[in-house]
């Protein structure tokens, strides 16, 4: 056996870091603030990572973990409409129509371990070990094999933090965000030493809320930005990814030195300036119709804005959270007379059969009502369809901001290019990016709660939101040192990691081997896997009961995802 031979049982380790970009990394990574991404780029190289579109930790997870857009892997959204119906339905991995690395890796006898992935509860059996992440319920297993979960918790491990983001509650936020990464971190260490393992994967998702919670306070650009009080935060994100550059050094270390590493983000991130109401300007167009006047469920309360939640928020921004206990306690259950939020149920506002299109999700997504995909359909022929859709894209590319009066959108695609495959029909007619993607739509507020414009500040405590590109970073043994690579694309890791590991790799798959940048490239097969064949949708069903539902919702609520 000659030294080749003996280092070649290939193994791969994965960092994901949910929306890091290298528009934040790259200057820092120059400054020398990360020096041991700077060392893995040493080793191989770094560069621009392409998500897909909607830009979204669901579907953009789910493209990384089987190598297909999600119009062929089903996953668009974290709720999406479920079918025959208007209602939306919380999506989990068991939507996922597409077998994922760690399946198909399963399958070919490899070990897998894979850590705090979004999007994969309830847990696959793998061969090795599988922690859930984004997306699990409390309280409930989030491992394969089952029992891990009861020995994490009695570890104090914690699927999901306890502390949500409210602008006065930073501390008591960032203590949560730097307890759950070393959880997740310790988690992931010890298990890369004890696991046998030939795939190996974690996920630190704070690099995404702290960007989108924390960005004006860095950005004197922003105009939510205020030179005073934003000081103390200023480095908070800088601070973070110094701080993450530390784990990725020990994880790094601990794998040693006959590892392929791969650090890499669904991706990226950049301020955000606007919420858009798409339903109210289709609804002004004449294109959408809501029953009678409608109100939010608040009545003449939510109108006015006062609301449970509105009055709480308020009370903890000026800093009366005491005053909002004493206020409780009085009033006891009266409280409850306020209307929870101001925010329609979408659904139940509009008028189907007189509405030709309507929007709901996030950033940008406009649907048609058509004749037997959606339950009360009116858009009827192939004609039909296509008169309409021009009709509103022409319609927004005229749209422009009141307040500036430029055209927000900046791009539109259509369900075609966006979205190829069997699925590709449950995604949006069309995609549309507005103002590269500073302005966007937002799940949960398909109206405006005002009714005074179809554009606003966002409503939400965030000042950053999604970009398409993130980053790759990449680097060990099966690598050439290239330095800077152009913009590859999230799809492309699924198969460059099967190929790495010595698996067939799938023609089926929208990705490429990024053969390129590997050393030793000529054992590539394109012959379909036997795996990949087999698979099939994997379940239709959803597992969640309802009270998982519910806390879910309330979960994703309350990190500003849903309504
Ligand atoms: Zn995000």
């Amino acid at each position: 056996m000659t030294d080749t031979d003996k280092k070649h049982r290939p193994r791969v380790m994965v960092i994901g870091l949910d929306g890091a970009t290298l528009d934040l990394a790259g200057p820092w990574l120059q400054a020398g603030l990360l020096p041991n991404l700077a060392k893995l780029r040493q080793r191989g190289g770094a560069g621009r990572l392409r998500s897909v579109w909607p830009v979204l930790s669901p579907s953009a997870w789910a493209s990384f973990a089987t190598g297909v857009n999600p119009g062929r892997h089903g996953v668009f959204d974290f709720a999406q409409r479920a079918p025959n119906s208007y209602q939306l339905k919380l999506v989990t991995s068991q939507d996922l129509r597409a077998p994922t690395l760690w399946r198909l890796l399963s399958e070919a006898g490899k070990r897998v371990a894979v850590i705090n992935v979004p999007m994969t509860y309830p847990a696959e059996s793998v061969n090795g070990v599988l922690i859930t992440g984004l997306g699990t319920p409390d309280q409930q297993v989030f491992s394969h094999p089952p029992e891990l979960s009861s020995k994490l918790r009695a570890q104090g491990y914690r699927v999901n933090k306890s502390v949500f983001y409210r602008p006065g509650r930073e501390d008591a936020f960032l203590k949560d965000v730097y307890a759950m990464t070393y959880q997740v971190g310790e988690t992931a260490l010890s298990l890369l030493k004890q696991e046998p393992w030939d795939f190996f994967m974690v996920v630190f998702r704070d690099t995404d809320e702290l960007a989108h919670y924390f960005w004006k306070h860095m950005d004197a650009e922003h105009p939510a930005h205020n030179h005073q009080h934003d000081e103390q935060w200023a480095s908070t994100l800088k601070d973070y990814y110094i701080h993450l550059d530390q784990w990725i050094g020990r994880l790094v270390d601990a794998a040693g030195p006959d590892v392929d590493i791969l650090v890499m983000s669904d991706h990226g991130m950049g301020p955000l300036y606007k919420d858009v109401y798409l339903n109210d300007w289709l609804r002004q167009q004449g294109w959408l119709k809501t029953v009678a006047r409608p109100y939010p469920p608040g009545g003449w309360l939510g109108q006015l804005g006062l609301t449970r939640s509105s009055v709480s928020e308020f009370l903890q921004t000026v800093g009366l959270a005491k005053f909002e206990r004493w206020l409780r306690a009085r009033l006891g259950k009266a409280i409850q007379l306020l209307p929870a939020n101001n925010r329609y149920h979408f659904p139940d506002a509009i008028d189907w059969s007189h509405t030709q299109a309507y929007s709901y999700g996030y950033h940008g997504q406009v649907y048609l009502n058509v004749i037997g995909r959606e339950p009360a359909g009116i858009v009827a022929t192939p004609a039909d369809y296509e008169r309409v859709l021009s009709m509103v894209e022409n319609g927004l590319k005229g749209l422009q901001d009141p307040d500036d009066g430029r055209p927000i959108v900046s791009n539109i695609l259509r369900q075609q290019d966006a979205f190829q495959g069997p699925y590709a029909s449950l995604g949006a007619d069309l995609v549309i990016v507005m103002r590269d993607m500073s302005y966007i739509t937002r799940q949960g507020y398909e109206f405006s709660p005002s009714h005074k414009s179809f554009v606003s500040r966002p409503n939400s405590f965030e000042s950053g939101s999604h970009r398409i590109d993130g980053l790759l970073f990449f680097g060990g043994p099966s690598f050439h040192s290239i330095l800077d690579i152009p913009t590859c694309s999230i799809l492309d890791l699924a198969p460059t990691i099967m190929y790495i590991l010595g698996l067939e790799v799938s023609n089926k798959l929208d990705g490429q081997v990024l053969l390129d940048y590997i050393a030793d490239n000529n054992k590539l097969t394109t012959n379909l896997t036997d795996a990949y064949h087999n698979i099939e949708a994997l379940s239709d069903k959803n597992l969640l009961t309802e009270s998982e539902e519910q806390e879910l919702l309330e979960r994703l609520r309350n990190l500003g995802y849903l309504s």
